[in-house]
């Protein structure tokens, strides 16, 4: 896995590859927004501060038979623009559709 395969065989095009994992028989690939991506999810503003990472888990296309998860860290950014801090807004997931992390640790 790359980040060019993530953008060309996932259509992740704004997402950077950090890692693979093989648990269980599943494969997991580790992802972040890219830096020049990330924007407030309130007001769109690019002025943002990180502040740390929420980790959330969403099932993707399976590779063959395997499984394969997102294994998503999610930046919290403080927007100097509305001056509110907020999850990024995830281009690629709905996140009331995301498996908790503990049960991903599970598997
Ligand atoms: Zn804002």
């Amino acid at each position: 896995m790359s980040t060019s395969l993530l953008s060309h065989a996932f259509g992740l095009t704004d997402q950077q590859y950090l890692k693979t994992e093989y648990k269980e028989g599943t494969v997991i690939f580790h992802i972040r927004t890219k830096d020049s991506k990330l924007r407030c999810s309130n007001c769109g503003s690019r002025n943002v501060i990180k502040k740390g990472t929420v980790e959330r888990l969403f099932r993707t296309l399976p590779i063959g038979l395997k499984p394969v998860y997102l294994f998503a860290h999610i930046q919290r950014l403080h927007c100097n623009d509305c001056g509110l801090i907020r999850q990024e807004r995830l281009s690629y997931a709905d996140e009331k559709k995301a498996i908790p992390v503990e049960l991903a640790n599970a598997l």
